[in-house]
């Protein structure tokens, strides 16, 4: 994509992230009056952690990279209704390159694995193309990726007040998996496919911890630890910052 084009996709989203460097997350959190909305999803469509297909539940790739057995165990867990695959596919085309696979077709391999995880879970399948996502071709415009202990989080319920970014749906996942999608959300970020080069150490990409209130294995100071060691080779190019969900 023309670097003028990305450019003015970086620049629509600064303020909100200056902000947030600014005052940190828990603080401009605590200022969304309605933060509740962010929580109650409208679907709980399994979609891949592609800031472009926003809603439900989250994994890499709607689970390529665990096989149909593991990922149908967190999709059951997460209560997904419709498992979907995504055109430009960022985890399926790892798949691809991990198992020796033409990375060509990468995206055929994500239909296909996504049709299998509906068969076996019984839901239903729906592909989507670029056309239906909320990003432009070719280019990832996440400035954060956030890492959800909730299950619930829907940062594109509030798509005036918070950042489009990544979601990691960790409260369904097992910790070093999760972590994995995590390294894979900051590889596409930082790579080609996204921002890049325009992330450093004064205007860095976030992880940003969404913390369970109410569920000590999910609390902000655990799933921080957890993530910790991934942003240490980035020089402050990636930090870790957090809120909790909002007290009811
Ligand atoms: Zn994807």
């Amino acid at each position: 994509m023309h670097s003028e084009k990305v450019e003015k996709l970086w620049g629509w989203q600064s303020a909100v992230i200056e902000k947030i460097i600014n005052i940190g997350m828990d603080e401009f959190a605590k200022g969304i009056s309605d933060l509740a909305k962010a929580f109650q999803p409208a679907d709980r469509w399994l979609r891949c952690i592609d800031e472009g297909t926003p809603g439900g539940v989250h994994m890499a790739g709607s689970g390529i990279l665990l096989g149909v057995g593991a990922a149908a165990e967190a999709a059951r867990a997460a209560g997904a209704t419709t498992i979907t695959s995504h055109e430009e596919c960022g985890a399926a085309k790892l798949y691809a390159t991990e198992k020796g696979l033409d990375p060509e077709k990468s995206d055929t391999y994500g239909q296909e694995f996504a049709r299998d995880l509906a068969k076996e879970l019984g839901v239903n399948y729906c592909h989507l193309p670029l056309s239906e996502m909320a990003r432009p071709a070719g280019l990832h415009v996440a400035r954060v990726a956030y890492y959800d202990g909730t299950g619930s989080f829907d940062p594109s319920r509030l798509p005036d007040t918070l950042p489009a970014g990544f979601v990691i749906s960790r409260r369904y996942l097992k910790p070093d998996y999760a972590r994995r999608e995590c390294e894979i959300a900051i590889t596409i970020a930082l790579g080609h496919h996204g921002f890049g080069e325009l992330f450093t150490k004064d205007s860095p990409f976030i992880l940003v911890v969404v913390g369970d209130a109410k569920d000590s294995a999910f609390s902000l100071q655990s799933l921080r630890t957890e993530i910790e060691p991934l942003v240490h080779p980035y020089h402050g190019r990636v930090v870790i910052d957090g809120f909790l969900t909002p007290a009811d």
